[in-house]
């Protein structure tokens, strides 16, 4: 099965005027399950692990999972390490075979955060992998790492001059979104999506996008952002699959059979790449 490239996926999902689904898995069951929906969808994928399930599950371990899922799949289907403000974990995703890393370096200064995202790019292309930049902060906490306030905001000459200098190939900028589920109505920023995609030829990337009504996903596709991140959507529907089906277990007491839970949890992953795959226009694209 051949690798596929995550700015190649974007690139023409931008092209378009789709976006690919870029989706945070949580362990091999959810990765399997999100990959097979998109084959059954034709749908263009970009399977995301966290830091922590990194840690959780080992780099070798998750990457030999998608190795394998990737086998029973005809869709293009890319792994790609999200926010990852840690070297030693960007190196250890390099070396297990990802095809793109997100280099967190929001947390750093301006000058901190170009210089290590440009030896970041430099040890990535040397092995083919793709790096995505962040410098500014996008709002709220996922698995551990980012923060609830913006310290860090460039102008968008700053922020596609940094990217360009630095040679990244995908632009995480700060559009108005949050990470996790909103707690009040946020002030989205679209033109600012369409106003650096006008200036740059590095495709854009939507994090935050659990919680988004279908209106306001679209007015980020017409900007043109070709890979949007969801991760919470993924999370909850996990949980609740897996609640739900122990729930009506444990009131027949009886039927405590694992293999019936994650097959539950299979299907509840399996209809939020339905739900986004739907919205972001990316079904039959494959
Ligand atoms: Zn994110």
């Amino acid at each position: 099965m051949p690798r596929y490239s995550t700015l190649q996926l974007v690139k023409k999902a931008a092209g378009e005027n789709y976006a690919v689904p870029a989706i945070n898995i949580i362990d091999p069951l959810s990765m399997r399950a999100v990959m097979r929906a998109a084959d059954n969808l034709r749908s263009p994928l970009i399977v995301q692990t966290s830091v922590k399930t990194v840690h959780l599950f080992g780099a070798k371990t998750l990457a030999t999972a998608f190795e394998d899922a990737l086998k029973d799949v005809t869709v293009p289907i890319s792994l790609h390490l999200d926010h990852c403000p840690d070297r030693a974990v960007i190196t250890e995703a390099i070396r297990a075979g990802w095809d793109s890393v997100l280099f967190d370096a929001s947390d750093r200064e301006f000058d901190t955060a170009v210089s290590e995202t440009a030896e970041v790019v430099k040890e990535a292309h040397t092995a083919n992998v793709e790096v995505e930049t962040e410098i500014e902060n996008i709002v709220g906490i996922e698995d551990g790492v980012g923060t609830d306030s913006a310290v860090h905001a460039y102008s968008i000459e700053t922020l596609v001059g940094a990217a360009t200098d630095c040679g990244v190939d995908l632009l995480a900028p700060a559009l108005g979104t949050a990470h996790g589920v909103y707690h009040a109505q946020p002030v989205l920023l679209p033109q600012r999506a369409a106003e650096i995609i006008s200036r740059t030829d590095i495709p854009i990337v939507l994090h935050g996008g659990t919680g988004l009504s279908n209106d306001e996903f679209q007015a980020f596709l017409d900007a043109g952002v070709g890979k949007i991140n969801v991760s919470t959507a993924l999370k909850h529907a996990y949980m609740k699959s897996a609640l739900s089906y122990l729930h009506d277990v444990a009131a027949i007491d009886d039927k405590w059979e694992p293999v019936n839970l994650f097959a539950a949890q299979t299907a509840a992953c399996e209809e939020v790449v339905k739900e986004f795959t739907t919205i972001f226009g990316s079904i039959g694209k494959a």
